[in-house]
């Protein structure tokens, strides 16, 4: 049985497929990965190379089967890319409305995988991107945000979108870039939007180190704090019950907020 079905939100480059792939990895149980941005990087570390996206896999072949579009990855899981439109061309949010269509038709959600998780990405207005929740896909939500005001401020205008389509949120994920005060000012920023920071990723070598062999930091260096890290990250949400509707701040809340912990 399909226990949790989430999606996991955040600013371009904030770390979302970091902590998507590797909490996939820590979860020993089966697990349906769908990367929903065009970037189509999320399973490269849980299959070992990049996969072909459903969009292009359907520019060749308009009947694709499961097997077409489905990989198997590290520790159980299984893995698609949505892709998207050559860059430039077209709606960055299309390949996310083709691939959950054909997904669905395929029945690749027949197997009932315990977790499915989501990558989306967040700082793109753009229909296509609202779909993992709008259509229920996705029953709860985790923003990946570091202290960074960039960050903060996509986390927040994600916030509004998942207010507006009465979507459940049920947490921020602090992805450490090690600035100043940023468990604090994370903290409270999940605090103003009415939910609580469920787990605090340090900033790590390993990352990178992992990454360049296409593997997850969970898979080459198990033993490390930072495995550690994402394993308590996936328990906790498995364990998450307090799904909220987030309260996110109005710009003029949202500058006195930031500027707060800049100032002093
Ligand atoms: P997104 O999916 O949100 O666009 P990525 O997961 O691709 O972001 O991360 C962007 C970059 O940041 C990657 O090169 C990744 O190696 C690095 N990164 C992400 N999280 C961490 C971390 N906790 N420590 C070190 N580097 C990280
Ligand atoms: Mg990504």
């Amino acid at each position: 049985m399909t226990k949790k079905k989430i999606a996991i939100y955040g600013k371009g480059g904030i770390g979302k497929s970091t902590t998507v792939s590797n909490i996939a990895a820590s979860y020993d149980n089966s697990t349906f990965v769908i990367g929903c941005d065009p970037k189509s990087d999320t399973t490269r570390t849980l299959v070992g190379k990049r996969i072909p996206t459903i969009l292009d896999t359907m520019r060749n072949n308009k009947n694709p089967v499961l097997d077409d579009v489905l990989y198997e990855g590290f520790n159980n899981t299984l893995c698609v890319e949505s892709g998207g439109p050559e860059p430039g061309v077209g709606c960055a949010g299309r390949g996310v409305i083709v691939a959950m269509k054909l997904l669905n038709q395929l029945g690749a959600f027949d197997s009932n995988p315990e977790l499915v998780i989501y990558d989306v990405l967040g700082d793109v207005v753009c229909g296509g991107f609202s779909v993992p929740l709008r259509e229920e896909y996705a029953d709860e939500v985790y923003i990946v945000t570091s202290g960074e005001y960039m960050s903060l401020y996509a986390a927040n205008n994600i916030a509004k979108g998942i207010r507006k389509l009465n979507g459940k949120l049920g947490g921020i994920i602090c992805n450490c870039r090690n600035v100043e005060n940023e468990v604090e000012i994370v903290s409270e920023f999940a605090k103003l939007l009415s939910t609580e920071v469920i787990g605090i990723i340090p900033r790590s070598p390993l990352v990178q180190s992992s990454e360049f062999q296409a593997k997850t930091v969970v898979e080459v260096y198990p033993d490390s704090d930072q495995s550690n890290e994402y394993r308590k990250l996936i328990k906790s949400i498995m364990d998450n019950d307090n799904l909220v509707a987030p309260t996110p701040l109005e710009s003029e809340e949202f500058e006195k907020f930031f500027y707060s912990y800049v100032d002093n």
